[in-house]
């Protein structure tokens, strides 16, 4: 798995609050395509039982138009927020309510890795479903023509398709018939 050595903390450099300002040059992972760096600003606060990581994250990613299949350029401004706490307060928690244990993760160890965060911060601001623009036209579904280059596109292709499936099928019967 990916590790960024800047995005990993050792719990003992620090008392109360740690900043990590920096920027990310690489690609953090084979789920997002990073246009430009990641810059980030994260701030831990550290107490007996818990830390607390809030942080912003930005960037730019490349998606496909789900309908034409351009790319496109997506701006991201994500938001990190967590809550790292040692196992035994974890368990505890379990028994309250649902929300209580959103974003709650296991304390393991003395070193945090926030890289995870910073991914997740990006991808969620990623939409399932892409579209260059709302009235993006798509592509033929024959020919797979754009149709927003080509608005007056009337597609030659289902009638050749038409010809050919009906020579097949006749060819077809020929030889079951020999
Ligand atoms: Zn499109
Ligand atoms: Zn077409």
């Amino acid at each position: 798995m990916y590790k960024n050595r800047e995005l990993v903390v050792d719990l003992n450099s620090f008392e109360f609050k740690k900043t990590i300002d920096t920027i990310l040059e690489s690609d953090l992972s084979e789920e997002v395509e990073l246009l430009k760096p990641v810059t980030v600003h994260i701030d831990l606060y550290k107490d007996k039982d818990s830390v607390i990581v809030t942080g912003r994250v930005s960037t730019a990613v490349q998606e496909v138009c789900a309908r034409c299949l351009k790319p496109v350029v997506i701006e991201v401004d994500g938001t990190i927020e967590a809550t790292y706490v040692h196992e035994d307060m974890l368990v505890r928690s379990d028994e309250g309510p649902a929300e209580a244990l959103e974003n709650l993760l296991k304390l393991e160890g003395e070193l945090l890795d926030l890289s995870d965060r910073v991914i997740e911060a990006i991808i969620v601001e990623v939409p399932l479903k892409t579209i260059c623009s709302t009235d993006c036209a798509g592509l033929c579904s024959l020919c797979g023509a754009d149709l927003n280059e080509n608005p007056d596109h009337k597609c030659q292709h289902s009638a050749e398709n038409d010809d050919k499936w009906h020579r097949a099928v006749s060819e077809l019967k020929d030889r079951l018939k020999s």
